[in-house]
């Protein structure tokens, strides 16, 4: 498929999702291709490439998210973002989003700054590792909705991203529809960070057959001063 054939369908199979999209999307989401393809190989995105992968596996994977809860004016802090996924195509096809991206690698902070500034769009690049930037006062329990696609398994993730999440707010995991057991396998933790599963929304990504799952888990109570831990000790024992 063309470039100019890919865009369209993101308009087109947004509405399959039930998702309207305003009506510079189609254009935002061209220029984010656009701008992948030129400086993609900094943020090593070489497993899905083509207008039309690159469409559906990243763009409407991503805005799938606002089928699972309102994101209207919330402020949502993306974990992990890595080349903008999710927080980016979501704040395209949805504007009035607060985005922070956070991101531990330096050249993918770097690149998620120029996406921001080449599609004009107003959000906080921030390169810090979650683990550190959680116990930021100006960071921690603020944020509405904390999102997060492909950077750890789900007890490691809770503990990176819950503590942003305040009290009412929401946090989602990006998975596969086969996360039943990392789900089962993580639920001490989420207890422990002060938090419960609140629900799972299935989706399939429209003109394909892959279904992916978005895991919601509510944030219930304030998280324990001494989460997170230092990584190392995350990763050893974790939750
Ligand atoms: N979320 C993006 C996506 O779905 O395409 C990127 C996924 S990539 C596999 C994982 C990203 O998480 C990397 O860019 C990595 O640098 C970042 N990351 C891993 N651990 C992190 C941490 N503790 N704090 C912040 N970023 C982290």
């Amino acid at each position: 498929m063309m470039v100019n054939e890919a865009f369209p369908i993101i308009v087109q199979d947004a509405m399959k999702l039930n998702i309207a999209l305003p009506p510079k999307a189609e254009a935002a989401f061209r220029a984010y291709y656009e701008f992948l393809e030129l400086h993609g190989e900094k943020v090593n995105l070489t497993a899905i490439s083509g207008a039309e992968e690159v469409a559906r596996l990243h763009f409407l994977d991503s805005i799938a998210l606002l089928k699972a809860t309102n994101f209207k004016k919330k402020r949502v802090i993306d974990v992990g973002s890595g080349a903008g996924f999710p927080g980016v195509p979501l704040k395209i096809a949805e504007p009035s989003i607060e985005l922070t991206l956070l991101e531990a690698t330096g050249k993918k902070a770097v690149f998620l700054t120029e996406l921001c500034d080449r599609l004009n769009i107003e959000a906080a690049c921030l390169n810090e590792r979650a683990e550190e930037a959680a116990h930021d006062s100006s960071k921690r329990e603020v944020y509405d909705i904390a999102v997060s696609r492909a950077v750890a398994r789900l007890n490691v993730l809770c503990e990176l991203c819950l503590p942003f999440v305040g009290v009412g707010g929401i946090f989602i995991a990006m998975k596969s529809i086969g996360s039943d057991d990392e789900i089962e396998e993580a639920k001490r933790a989420i207890v422990a960070l002060g938090a419960e599963i609140h629900k799972n929304c299935d989706y399939c990504i429209p003109g394909t057959d892959i279904v992916h799952r978005a895991v919601l888990i509510q944030k219930t109570t304030n998280t324990p001063d001494n989460y997170p831990r230092r990584f190392a000790r995350i990763q050893k024992c974790p939750l």
